[in-house]
């Protein structure tokens, strides 16, 4: 079980994305796994509601959305937690993109679409470094 930490609890997942579908896919590709997604949100804004509340170990951030979009909520995130674990999800493997989660601290991608298993992957690379 890979989503397992080291004491046996599950790690702790945020899923935000304004797809719907997504949020089934990457919760069908952690749960088997261990993981726990312990909550969701559909834009940036109600991303960055939900995370005091939810504290996650990582979030995984879809890039495009309406009202806020992923790299708005990910610099307000990482203002309120430097060290807070964000896996930024993007169709588009745009430098630009790269270039300005990069000013916010933020590493780590996973393109779309995904497998379950790259998914997995990703993350736990993630919360490594
Ligand atoms: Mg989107």
């Amino acid at each position: 079980m890979k989503g397992l930490k080291s004491n046996g609890t599950p790690i702790r997942v945020m899923a935000v994305d304004d797809s719907p579908v997504t949020r089934k896919l990457i919760k069908k590709a952690l749960q088997p796994e261990g993981f726990t997604v312990v909550g969701e949100a559909g834009n940036g804004k109600e991303a960055v509601e939900l995370y005091p509340r939810l504290k996650p170990d990582i979030i995984t951030m879809d890039v495009t959305m309406p009202i806020m979009d992923g790299l708005q909520a990910a610099s307000v995130i990482k203002k309120l937690d430097a060290n807070q674990k964000i896996l930024m999800l993007s169709a588009m493997s745009d430098n630009d993109i790269i270039a300005e989660a990069a000013t916010y601290g933020i590493k780590h991608f996973c393109s779309k679409p995904f497998k379950p298993q790259q998914m997995v992957q990703k993350i736990l690379e993630a919360l490594e470094k």
